[in-house]
């Protein structure tokens, strides 16, 4: 037994292997995988896109906010960031996942600052304000070494939207100096399309976290009307990018989406909408991740947000359980119970 993973066991009864092995479409054999990055990484074209990042800075549209600040003069705006990134912390992180955590953690590396201002952010701290230490692109590629040289299975970009042209800049040094791992982009889908296109063939692993259908829900907790429109488009091209998650025979991740949702209080409505979305326009095949740790926090006070004053129950969070399958979906994450035995 290791890190509270459970003991060698079962799964449903099944091993976790079968499981893998009983659908070939989203198994990818480890010695077949190389991260994506490698092949633009031979061919140039990524330090290409690492230069056409940094002209991104000086009419900053790197997000949907689109400010039209010069960030390569350090202007700053909503997302309170220049022309270098800041990053908060970088961890082997044991919280993620079962498929991206696996038994030595996912390569997290926390960017300060955000580009939603969900009332309810579960990061406060972290998420608006200048948290941390400001990095450039030799700190950034010394930090995916160093996860990398910890034993993480995955380099974890945490609210990553605002900081595209830093991480793009730092990822041609990293490689160069032996970076082998799958990045991870996990981010709160509100994103544009041209820091996409940028991504694209870069990143391994998508994770959007799909928060609200509604403008009206998303103008009053996210403060961005037009999230629900950004993410369905974001999430429908990430889909495009890597396809339906993908695991290697020990059940990490390697490719794909997983799309993440939190179940918000007397949400079922929402819960059910963004399922069926997924469902019937993105796949049925899409691997989701409804998370139930949602708590009051940041500006959350009962007189001011109600509706979000208090935690999620255990009744709800199985209702959205339930409300995902009915809709459709079949691959939704659930802790192991078993540690592949090909991780040890
Ligand atoms: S990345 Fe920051 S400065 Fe650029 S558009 Fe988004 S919020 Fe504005």
């Amino acid at each position: 037994m290791r890190d509270g993973l459970g003991t060698i066991g079962t799964y449903r009864n099944r091993s976790l292997t079968e499981i893998l092995m009983d659908d070939s479409r989203f198994l990818i054999r480890g010695g077949d995988f190389e991260p994506a990055y490698m092949t633009l990484f031979r061919t140039g074209e990524l330090f290409r896109r690492s230069r056409a990042g940094i002209r991104h800075l000086q009419q900053c549209r790197v997000c949907p906010r689109d400010c039209d600040v010069d960030r390569l003069q350090n202007e700053t705006a909503l997302c309170n960031t220049g022309r270098r990134a800041w990053v908060s912390s970088y961890f082997p992180h044991m919280g993620e996942e079962d498929c991206l955590r696996g038994i030595n953690g996912s390569g997290t590396i926390f960017f300060s600052m955000c580009n939603l201002k969900c009332v309810f952010c579960q990061n406060y701290d972290i998420s608006q304000h200048q948290d941390g230490v400001e990095a450039d692109a030799e700190d950034l590629a010394n930090m995916m070494l160093e996860l990398q040289a910890r034993g993480c299975h995955n380099i974890n970009f945490v609210t990553p939207e605002h900081v595209v042209p830093q991480i793009l800049e730092a990822l041609p040094l990293a490689v160069q100096m032996g970076l082998r791992l799958p990045l991870v982009y996990n981010t709160g889908a509100f994103d544009s399309l041209e820091s996409l296109a940028l991504m694209d063939g870069v990143v391994d692993i998508y994770m959007p976290d799909f928060k609200y259908w509604t403008a009206e829900d998303s103008a009053k907790y996210l403060k961005a009307t037009k999230y629900p429109d950004v993410a369905r488009r974001v999430i429908k091209e990430m889909h495009r990018q890597t396809g339906p998650l993908k695991f290697d025979e020990n059940g990490l991740a390697k490719r794909g989406v997983l799309l993440r949702h939190l179940v918000m209080p007397d949400s079922e409505d929402n819960t059910r909408a963004i399922m069926q979305w997924v469902a019937d326009d993105v796949s049925p095949d899409t691997y989701v991740n409804i998370m139930d740790q949602y708590r009051p926090a940041g500006k959350v006070t009962p007189r001011r947000f109600p509706k979000l004053a208090r935690r999620t129950t255990s009744g709800e969070h199985q209702r959205a359980l339930e409300i995902a399958r009915e809709a459709g979906l079949t691959r939704i994450d659930e802790r192991w119970t078993e540690v592949p035995a090909g991780l040890y």
